[in-house]
């Protein structure tokens, strides 16, 4: 009884809870209990989770969005840049493109000289698909070298190979 009567007391200013002076917490200006303001600084605390937790989502967002751009930009690049090559892939075919083939009509039987041509092209043709070496005969080259259908004109030549690599062929009709 006689400690109650020395010890000086107040009131909670926020639950008015009787309480020891110098139990009296000051918090922002308020004298107040011990549980009030353990509730004071829990709600501070989760105030500001609170604002973290908000600040945390926003930035969140921005970078969300700032990788979004991004990516639609790299997109937009990639897009641009294809167009691009598929534009050039097309000028370059359009410059390109192969002039309609003109026909020729050669008589072979009257023409000699184009019909040698072709089988010295022809003979060429089978020594570099042979090691150098000379068909035995003409008809080596049908129909790989020479077209069936000019088969007959072969009659109008005398072929010789001379060596492995060497060959002579004359027209008949000289
Ligand atoms: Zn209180």
């Amino acid at each position: 009884m006689n400690s109650e009567q020395t010890e000086k007391y107040t009131a909670c200013e926020r639950c008015g809870k009787k309480i020891l002076e110098k139990c009296a917490i000051e918090d922002s200006g308020k004298v107040l209990c011990g549980d009030c303001v353990v509730l004071n600084t829990d709600k501070e605390v989760k105030h500001a989770e609170k604002i973290v937790k908000q600040q945390r989502k926003e930035e969140y967002q921005l970078e969300h969005k700032r990788i979004i751009k991004k990516q639609r930009q790299r997109a937009a690049y990639v897009f641009v840049t294809c167009l691009a090559i598929f534009g050039c892939v097309q000028i370059f075919n359009y410059m390109n493109r192969p002039e309609p083939v003109k026909s020729v009509h050669i008589d072979l039987k009257k023409n000699q000289e184009t019909m040698r041509s072709l089988i010295v092209f022809a003979i060429d043709s089978y020594q570099t698909d042979h090691k150098g070496a000379a068909p035995d005969s003409l008809e080596m080259l049908i129909p790989n070298y020479i077209s069936e259908k000019l088969q007959p004109f072969l009659d109008n030549f005398t072929y010789k190979r001379n060596g492995n690599t060497t060959f002579t062929i004359e027209d008949k009709n000289e």
